[in-house]
């Protein structure tokens, strides 16, 4: 006979494999939108399912109100963020985003302790611990708080960098890793001294300890890193909504947790192999990492150009590329370039672009707003199909990147960004740098690429730099 808690199990299967049709779809850009309404259309099924086995166990018009009150709530203001968010606010919402996962799987955790292990005498503790299921519980109470409570705090410090709020250098503190380790040593020891005995005190111990590191590991990680930070929150948040699957007893929550931790996992690896980065040492809040000496070399000096000058340069290239930056979105200048890219193709110039994966503030951010801009995808191209090219291009505009165009991450082992594969635009015989001032790109570290010779500086707002040289061809 069909029960409602058989047809909520089904419609979790058939959830569970829209979330992997949605994954898998997202991986390539032509078929992104079928992956987006997949994800859609599954999450749907599932809240509807959770909320009719909601609706059957609890009959209290209370709980019910509460549920409901919650949900608008959430939606009214979810609808109204991602309404308003600019493309260039992206990874600081999300990072944001993984924080409520990080604290809805602390206080599952604190609920399942405060339910069960709160009062050994009760009905539904003396069951479990016939069942022989209290222990597990208790491990599962006590990991699900230590991996939300880092995901919580974890995610904060994520946004407070993303978003300037907070300083992007790795904070240094003496014997970081040692107190990281100490941490992990403790959570075990905590773990099996809680499952052994639980008391209120330890959880409280675990939740502290838990916040802190999560603080600590990101503030740790510098700047360049944290495209791989977001990731890797990604993935903690999974593995926290996993463990509160446990907890509630929720399959389809335990099956999509995984799938979010193990690709937010993969992708944090694949980021680390494109920049040359040690996973390991990532995801340990900068291991191995230690502060470099201050910067006080002298660079020489820089050269500028005039948007005329600029004009008159690029009328006679035979070929150019484009490496659009963090600046480009800033100044909202994709549709001036993408009008430019016109011209100079109506006058026989070869153009293309050149694509650092971290370009942005997150993967694939320029590809979006080029997309956006109308520019055709087949002159688009990523860092490894275009980085041989450079020394047969006449004039290279870096509009808006710095990070990604700096030669000192392949040229010096002491740089903060040493061994980050970069876009290598200094081998092409003439470069323009669109920015606004000298100062230097989202890692902090100065970029010698402005005082090269081949280099000249077009200072300004990049929109207001490209307008005016369509203006003036
Ligand atoms: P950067 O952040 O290194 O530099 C951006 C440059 O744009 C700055 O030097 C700034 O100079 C300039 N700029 C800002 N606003 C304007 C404007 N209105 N007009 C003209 N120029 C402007 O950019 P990249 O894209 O090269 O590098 C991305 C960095 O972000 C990397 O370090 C990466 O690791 C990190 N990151 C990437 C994420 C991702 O997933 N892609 C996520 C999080 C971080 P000025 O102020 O002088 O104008």
């Amino acid at each position: 006979m069909l029960t409602l808690e058989t047809a909520a199990t089904a419609a979790y299967v058939v959830a569970a494999l829209l979330f992997v049709l949605s994954l898998a779809g997202l991986s390539r850009h032509e078929t992104s939108r079928a992956g987006i309404s997949f994800g859609i259309v599954g999450m749907a099924i599932a809240l509807v399912a959770t909320i009719a086995l909601a609706i059957n166990h609890q009959i209290e018009p209370l709980g019910l109100g509460l549920l409901f009150g919650a949900m608008a709530i959430g939606a009214a203001i979810g609808l109204w963020r991602a309404r308003v968010v600019e493309m260039t606010g992206m990874p600081e919402l999300i990072a944001l985003l993984h924080s409520f996962v990080g604290l809805a799987a602390v206080l599952v955790g604190w609920n399942g302790y405060l339910h069960i292990e709160a009062h050994p005498d009760g009905p539904d503790a003396i069951a479990m611990s016939e069942q022989g299921m209290l222990g597990i519980h208790s491990a599962e109470v006590f990991i699900g708080v230590f991996i939300g409570a880092v995901t919580f705090t974890g995610s904060i410090v994520a946004n407070l960098k993303l978003s300037a709020r907070m300083k992007s250098a790795p904070l240094m503190l003496p014997g970081k890793n040692i107190l990281n380790l100490g941490s992990l040593v403790a959570f075990a020891a905590l773990t099996v001294w809680f499952v052994i005995d639980p008391s209120l005190w330890l959880l409280v111990a675990v939740t502290v300890l838990a916040l802190l590191l999560g603080w600590h590991l990101v503030a740790s990680i510098g700047g360049g890193d944290m495209p791989v930070v977001v990731s890797m929150l990604n993935s903690y948040s999974g593995w926290a909504a996993a463990a509160a699957g446990f907890l509630l007893g929720n399959n389809l929550l335990i099956v999509t947790g995984a799938l979010v931790g193990s690709s937010g996992a993969y992708l944090s690896y694949i980021m680390c192999k494109a920049m040359n980065r040690s996973f390991i040492s990532v995801i340990a809040g900068g291991f191995g990492i230690e502060a470099g000496p201050a910067d006080d070399k002298d660079y020489g000096e820089h050269r500028e150009i005039t948007a005329e000058s600029a004009a008159e340069l690029l009328s006679s290239a035979s070929s150019v590329i484009i490496t659009p930056g963090y600046g480009m979105a800033v100044a909202q200048a994709q549709y001036g370039v993408a009008d430019l890219t016109r011209k100079l193709r109506e006058r026989g110039v070869d153009v293309r672009f050149g694509i650092h994966p971290v370009a942005g503030r997150l993967p694939g951010h320029m590809n979006v707003l080029l997309a956006e801009a109308k520019v055709p995808y087949d002159i688009v191209l990523e860092m490894d199909e275009i980085n041989d090219d450079f020394d047969a291009t006449s004039v290279v505009l870096v509009i808006g990147a710095n990070d990604t165009v700096n030669p000192a991450a392949s040229e010096d082992p002491s740089s903060p960004i040493a061994g980050m594969p970069v876009l290598t635009v200094w081998n092409a015989q003439n470069v323009i740098v669109f920015k606004r001032s000298m100062a230097s790109g989202y890692a902090g570290v100065q970029n010698p690429l402005f005082f090269r010779e081949n280099t000249q500086m077009l200072f300004g707002d990049a929109k207001d730099r490209v307008d005016a040289i369509n203006a003036a061809l």
